[in-house]
Formats: structure tokens, C-alpha cells, sequence
């Protein structure tokens, strides 16, 4: 500031000093006028240069621009425009940095599995995540500042914007939402900010499987065990009330045996499923010789077939080359009796029953029971290894089963990394095969 004073001293001290020298006292006063406006003209001419520079600066809008140019001026001037570029070069900097922090949240947005929209006080999309765009089907661009309610039609959702009572979720179909293949979201609005709004979605339609699933189970396991329940409770009624005979008495009680032993059938399998799904994946440090497995399969079908028939079935069992499986012999042994159960139980009395161990060329190992029984037609094949599924539901009753074997022997397969082969054609008889992977299989060492 002093130089700016000394210059202008200066200028009005030339002035006034070459105006006396001309002409006396008003020769003075003239150098004085003369002078200032020297320092006038000067002050002018620095202070256009400094708003052109501002103005050339400005028209570029990039204040990197700004923070880098030199400015053609002295004195005062020139730290006025330095003082100027270096608050741009502070505000550029500020704004790179909230710039860069912006979008690392937008990024870390983009990243949550969920759905996320921010709505403006309108209701209308100023961002949404790509999650979020798949679940509504938007477009993240172009769907920008549009009204949610015109693009998600959804009369749930158009209710739950109406009423605004946030303080619960709505459950909505999703984009890709089909009768074969239902996707359901869950949709959730937050206030922020003055009535903006956060959307938060979320793809439930595992969760709605698992709860439909879950319901279906209890409802069957409910039904399964009525049904005994039922008979039983009726035979001790009849038995407390009526005077009865001894036959009819021991005729009621083998009947009640019957049905208990069903029921306490149905809690076993169900106890197997639950062991299956809770137990920790079978190693590979322990093995089970094929052979074992076989003679402890074979004792209980013949045993089984001898009760359900009196002329029994053909059975046959080559355990082939002596191989081990990899896993846990009890789930093994349930697996493969399960299989062998089944095709005595299905097969008329007098059939034929080949159960056989073949190691592969490419060192797997398969197991597969073949029976010459009625068949299944194809369209029950996909749909046998669910739970309490039957193809003949009577047939199943009468022999004591509970829907649930081929469940535990897809389970036991899948936990061993084994896959289930079921080949069958209606009146051709069935062939159910288990394929255990090469690591799985192993030659047992021939005693010496
Ligand atoms: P279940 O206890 O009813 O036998 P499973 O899960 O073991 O239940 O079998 C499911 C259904 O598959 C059975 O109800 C039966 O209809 C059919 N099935 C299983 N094994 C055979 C077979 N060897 N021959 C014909 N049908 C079979």
C-alpha cells in the first residue's frame, strides 16, 4: 500500500514541481491537477488489465486456469490479482477434494447389494445405484428426474407413496417378475434432509422361497404325522370304551404298532435330514469298503422282502472289485439302503433286484440299483428327491414310507460330492445310480 501512496506522491510531487518551474504559482496548481490525473490514468489502465485477466480467467471456468496464470501487473494490482488466485486455487482445491469424496460414496453406494434411490421432495430420481435400476427396471441416466410413481406402476407401491407412513417396508413384485419365476422386493422408504427421500431396496426372493418352504415342510410333516396320529388315537378310544375280545383286541393293538412305528419311522428320516444339513462335510481320511456296504445292505432287503412277500424278490449284489469310498460309512450305508429299500418295496414280488459297485474308467466310482419294477413316468423323474414327494402315494403308505429317502440320498450324494443318476421308464423298471468323484474312490489293499 506504501508504494501505491509514494506513487501517487510522487506523481502529484513531478506534477507540481514542473508546473512551478513553468509558471509560478498557478503553473503549480495545474502540475498538482496534472499529476493526480497521471496517477489516475495509470490506476485506470492497472485496474482494467486486472479485471481483463479476471474476465479471460473467468471465461475459461476452470479455476486451474486461474490458480496458474500470471497476471501482467505491478504494485498493489499484482497482489490483489495473487491474493485472488491463491482464494481460487484454496476453493479449487476444496472442490477437487469434495468432488473426490462425492464419488467415493457414490461408489461405495454402487457397491451395496441393495437398491438405493434418493428421491427430492417432488418424488422425483436425482441418483439411483445400478442395483437399484435392475430391481425397477430404470434406466440410471436417462430415468433421472422423473416422478418414481410413473415408473414403478405398482398399486402397492403407489399406496405406500400416497399414504406416506414410512415406518414400515412394502412388499412389491420385482422387474423380472414372472408367474413361473416370481421376484419379490422388499422397498423401504427413510426421510432425509427437508422431505427428501432415501429408497432402499431389497431382492427377497430367497428369503420368500426359504419361508415358503418352511411352511409347506411343517404343513407336511403336520399332515404325515396326523394321519397315524389319528388311527391311534381312535383304536385307544375304541379299546378304553368297548369291551372287546381278545382277537379283535390283539388285531387293534398290532394295528396301533403299526402306526407308531410309522410315525417313529417318519421322526428318524426327518432327524437324518436335519443331521445331514447341520454336520460338518465329510473328510476324505476316512473309508468305507464297498463290500461292507453291500453285506449290510443285503441282510435288510432280503429281511424286507421276506416281510412283504412270501415268494420274496431276486436279489443280487456284486460288490465288484474291492474298492473304499472316502466319507462317513453311517450316511453312506443310509444313502445306498435307502435305494435298495425302495426298489424292494416297489417292486412286485418275484422281481428282479441288481444292485452293483463299477469303478470308471476315469477312476469315479458308481454304485446303481436296478430294479424290474413299474417305472416312472418322466415327468415325476426332476421332482423325486423332494421332500415328501410321491409318485404313488399308496404304494408308498403301505410299505412304510415316508417320502423322504431319495431327499436323504441326494443330500448324502451332494455332501460326499457325488451325483444322483435316476434312469427309469414306466413299465421298464428303474435304475438309480450314485457317482462318486475319482478323489472319493480307492482300491482297498488285497491282504496278503
Ligand atoms: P418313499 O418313502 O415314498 O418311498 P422316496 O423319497 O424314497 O419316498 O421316493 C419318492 C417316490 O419315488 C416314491 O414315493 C415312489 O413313488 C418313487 N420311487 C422311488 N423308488 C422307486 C422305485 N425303485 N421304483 C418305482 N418308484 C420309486
Amino acid at each position: 500500500m506504501i508504494d501505491r501512496w509514494m506513487f501517487f506522491a510522487g506523481s502529484a510531487a513531478l506534477g507540481g514541481t514542473l508546473g512551478w518551474l513553468a509558471g509560478s504559482r498557478e503553473g503549480l496548481a495545474w502540475g498538482l491537477l496534472l499529476g493526480l490525473l497521471c496517477w489516475q490514468l495509470l490506476d485506470g489502465f492497472y485496474s482494467k488489465r486486472l479485471l481483463d485477466w479476471l474476465r479471460s480467467e473467468q471465461s475459461n471456468e476452470t479455476p486451474v486456469m486461474m490458480a496458474g496464470a500470471q497476471p501482467p501487473l505491478v504494485g498493489v494490482w499484482e497482489e490483489i490479482a495473487v491474493r485472488v488466485r491463491r482464494l481460487m486455487k484454496n476453493r479449487h482445491e476444496q472442490y477437487s477434494e469434495s468432488q473426490a469424496r462425492l464419488d467415493e460414496f457414490l461408489l461405495a453406494l454402487q457397491a451395496s447389494p441393495n437398491g438405493v434411490v434418493l428421491l427430492d421432495e417432488e418424488g422425483r430420481i436425482e441418483w439411483c445405484n445400478q442395483t437399484a435400476a435392475q430391481h425397477f427396471g430404470f434406466d440410471a441416466r436417462r430415468d433421472l428426474q422423473q416422478h418414481i410413481v410413473n415408473l414403478v406402476r405398482e398399486p402397492g407401491f403407489n399406496a405406500y407413496m400416497a399414504n406416506a407412513n414410512f415406518s414400515h417396508d412394502v412388499v412389491i413384485p420385482g422387474n423380472f417378475n414372472t408367474p413361473a419365476r416370481p421376484v419379490k422386493l422388499s422397498v423401504h422408504i427413510h426421510r432425509y434432509g427437508k422431505d427428501k427421500k432415501l429408497l432402499l431396496s431389497r431382492d427377497i426372493t430367497p428369503l420368500e422361497q426359504a419361508e415358503a418352504m418352511r411352511r409347506d415342510f411343517v404343513a407336511n410333516v403336520s399332515h404325515e404325522i396326523r394321519t397315524p396320529l389319528t388311527v391311534v388315537s381312535g383304536f385307544i378310544e375304541t379299546l378304553q370304551h368297548l369291551p372287546l375280545k381278545k382277537p379283535d383286541r390283539d388285531r387293534y393293538l398290532s394295528l396301533m404298532a403299526q402306526q407308531s412305528q410309522r410315525m417313529q419311522t417318519l421322526v428318524d428320516d426327518l432327524l437324518t435330514l436335519s443331521r445331514l444339513e447341520g454336520s460338518p462335510l465329510p473328510g476324505a481320511h476316512e473309508w468305507t469298503p464297498v463290500a461292507s456296504l453291500f453285506a449290510h445292505c443285503e441282510q435288510e432287503a432280503r429281511a424286507l422282502s421276506g416281510m412283504l412277500s412270501p415268494q420274496g424278490h431276486r436279489l443280487e449284489f456284486d460288490a465288484g472289485t474291492d474298492c473304499g469310498i472316502a466319507g462317513f460309512g453311517r450316511e453312506l450305508g443310509s444313502a445306498l439302503s435307502n435305494l435298495v429299500i425302495n426298489a424292494v418295496r416297489y417292486t412286485p414280488e418275484g422281481g428282479l433286484i441288481h444292485v452293483c459297485w463299477k469303478l470308471l474308467s476315469d477312476g469315479r466310482g458308481m454304485v446303481s440299483v436296478k430294479d424290474s419294477g413299474p417305472g416312472i413316468a418322466a415327468e415325476h423323474l426332476p421332482r423325486l428327491t423332494e421332500r415328501f414327494y410321491r409318485v404313488d402315494r399308496s404304494r408308498s403308505r403301505e410299505t412304510g414310507g415316508t417320502g423322504l429317502g431319495l431327499a436323504i440320498v441326494k443330500h448324502v450324494a451332494q455332501r460326499h460330492g457325488a451325483e444322483l443318476k435316476i434312469e427309469s421308464q414306466l413299465g421298464q423298471g428303474s435304475c438309480f445310480s450314485i457317482v462318486f468323484p475319482a478323489a472319493r474312490v480307492r482300491r482297498q489293499a488285497q491282504p496278503a
